[in-house]
């Protein structure tokens, strides 16, 4: 089958690749309709690496898909053919003690699509396990269905910080994953969410949302921000959601004492903490790593109307422009929140 394939570095093109198609007795295929194009996709393809994950061997990019169901293992029970689905990228070993303690997100041998040596869903079909397959209701669309994973890590950054209702928060960084979490916040009961950066343009689409609260630090002091809208108490969890080595100095000037400090964006190397800081306030600190068990969540969210991710779509590419989407998202043009690929036009939204 054709494929949007990342030969090495640098080089992308679309090419006759052969992928597995054998349905297990669990499993189901997947057409896929809609990918949306993730910044870990990009990096591979602008850097050939993330971390210890180096492109070694030709390797299908993306892993935010969403699909109809065109075939089934004889052992599955809730999903048919025709089914309207989306995917969760992540396959853990069922068996492993993480999956045993619900947390298989930290299974150490998840296999990931599009993470080397694991090829991604940029290609006409996939099969995937039944159990990490969720079918769409029917008035979410393929391309939100394929806005569910970035969306995932958004309410599994809101499930670690524990929010109650009524609390307030601070996300640093508007980017996709910054406003995916302001949101989750958001559906999950605060407040309202303060949501800071350095570009206009991310602020200003953040700022659509009602409850979110844009304060660009170029121009405006945060703790001073904060204090005028929740008083020197400080507000019940920031989110880092920059990865920006200065933002770890502000989060403890803005958390309230006994608050939670949420870290989602990885610093590219290591950063300096305030240890007395987080202590003489004893805040709570949590990681994200991608998510477990939210999918579904995510999609009650959506179908209720909770949660529009319609408008983070900044523009669809047919899949013959998949290396112009690819592109086009490493130039990172800042007013551009999520670009999709459409690949097979099986009609419907
Ligand atoms: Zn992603």
């Amino acid at each position: 089958m054709k494929a949007l394939v990342l030969e090495r570095k640098g080089e992308l093109q679309i090419r006759e690749l052969t992928l597995p198609t054998s349905v297990g007795l669990k499993d189901v295929r997947i057409a896929i309709h809609t990918v949306g194009v993730c910044g870990s996709d990009v990096h591979y393809y602008t850097h050939g690496r993330i971390g210890d994950f180096v492109v070694e061997q030709p390797l299908v990019l993306g892993h935010e898909g969403s699909g109809i169901v065109v075939e089934v293992g004889a052992g599955v029970e809730e999903l048919r053919v025709g089914d309207r689905v989306c995917m969760e990228p992540g396959i853990p070993d069922l068996s492993s003690r993480a999956s045993k303690l619900g947390i298989y997100n930290v299974d150490p041998a998840v296999s990931f699509w599009a993470t080397p040596p694991v090829h991604g869903i940029l290609a006409p079909e996939v099969v995937h396990p039944a159990a990490f397959t969720y079918r769409l209701p029917d008035n979410v669309s393929f391309a939100e269905g394929a806005m569910v994973e970035p969306f995932a890590v958004g309410m599994q950054a809101a499930a670690r910080a524990r929010i109650t209702p009524g609390d307030t928060a601070v996300v640093i960084g508007a980017g996709t994953i910054g406003i995916m979490i302001a949101l989750a916040a958001l559906a999950g009961g605060c407040s309202n969410v303060i949501i800071t950066d350095v570009s206009t343009e991310k602020l200003a689409i953040a700022g659509r949302y009602q409850g979110v609260v844009p304060v660009n630090v170029r121009e405006e002091d945060l703790e001073a921000r904060v204090q005028a809208t929740v008083g020197r108490w400080g507000v019940d969890v920031v989110f880092e959601a920059s990865g920006n080595a200065q933002a770890f100095g502000d989060v403890f000037k803005v958390v309230r004492p006994g608050g939670a400090i949420v870290l989602v964006g990885l610093p590219p190397s290591e950063v300096a903490f305030d240890v007395s800081k987080a202590i003489a306030k004893e805040v709570r600190i949590e990681t994200v790593f991608r998510y477990a068990n939210v999918f579904d969540r995510a999609l009650a969210l959506i179908a209720s109307g909770k949660v529009d991710l319609r408008p983070l779509v900044t523009e669809t590419y047919a899949f013959d422009d998949a290396v112009a989407a690819f592109v086009r998202a490493a130039e990172g043009r800042p007013a551009d929140v999520k670009l999709q690929i459409v690949i097979g036009d099986t009609g419907g939204a």
